[in-house]
């Protein structure tokens, strides 16, 4: 079985034809699909989606590119709803947080220091509820770090990985499984594809980020933003099983397995 740790399959671009993307994902032997918030708008929407179809699940946050016009009454509204989702077997981490680095805008210090508040405040909701966290890394590997040894949590997924080896051994042994999607497809992706292949597989989860992150064999010349889909984990997974020259087969079940490792609350997809 296949899990796609991360799709935002709440977002737009899936608005026609929700129900035919599952059903692609479910025929490409897909069976969990984790589908992370942004930002309190999409609290509802996530969670409604999430027990809409079978391996539904979902993750609750406040994402650091929506951190800008977030209020500080938003982590209290996310405290709120995640108190209500304790009993809830689709409910399975916080997530998306993080720090994004490299969008210009959000770089600048009153805005940086908002995002590190603002991933502060929800790794102690992690820690408060015991709950995995999902991660946003995008140049921030160093301070997402200091913060995480600052308020040790119970591990995740980060997300979307690119960084050193060296960083990644450190997210690892936090108690992180890095995410693998489409930028590792990339020929030119050294740093991931190396990654892909040197960590231990127990480090390595799969996702698709969809619609974002579109895998090389999507779209092609003149059309600038393809849509990914969950479906594609499966041909994501084959790409990581070549890296690693391992069975297709044993990368599906391997990281799945992993993902319910640092999602303990995905753990028997059979209940979901
Ligand atoms: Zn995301």
């Amino acid at each position: 079985m296949l899990i796609d740790t991360h799709c935002h399959l709440d977002a737009s671009e899936f608005a026609a034809d929700r129900a035919a993307v599952i059903d692609r994902a479910v025929s490409a032997g897909v069976g969990a699909i984790v589908i992370p918030a942004v930002e309190r708008a999409n609290f509802e929407a996530v969670r409604h989606l999430a027990h809409s179809f079978a391996g539904g699940a979902y993750a609750l946050g406040i994402h650091p590119m929506y951190v800008p016009q977030a209020q500080d009454s938003d982590l209290t509204e996310l405290e709120s709803r995640i108190q209500a989702a304790l009993d809830d077997s689709r409910f399975v981490a916080i997530g998306e947080i993080g720090l994004d680095f490299f969008v210009p805008e959000l770089t600048t210090p009153p805005l940086r220091l908002k995002q590190e508040a603002f991933y502060a405040a929800q790794l102690d909701l992690a820690r408060r509820y015991g709950l995995p966290v999902l991660l946003h890394v995008r140049r921030s590997q160093d301070t997402l770090l200091k913060h995480l040894r600052r308020r040790p949590c119970t591990g995740g997924i980060a997300h979307a990985f690119n960084g050193s080896f060296q960083q990644a051994k450190q997210f690892v042994d936090l108690g992180f499984a890095l995410g693998m999607g489409g930028a590792m497809t990339f020929t030119r992706a050294l740093q991931i594809r190396r990654l892909a292949q040197q960590l231990p597989l127990e480090a390595l989860v799969l996702e698709t980020d969809a619609p974002d992150i579109a895998p090389a064999w999507l779209g092609g010349p003149g059309q600038a933003r393809p849509r990914n889909e969950p479906a594609e984990v499966a041909r994501i997974a084959l790409v990581l099983a070549d890296l690693r020259r391992q069975e297709g087969d044993s990368i599906a079940n391997a990281t799945a397995l992993n993902a319910r490792r640092v999602l303990p609350r995905l753990a028997d997809p059979g209940a979901i």
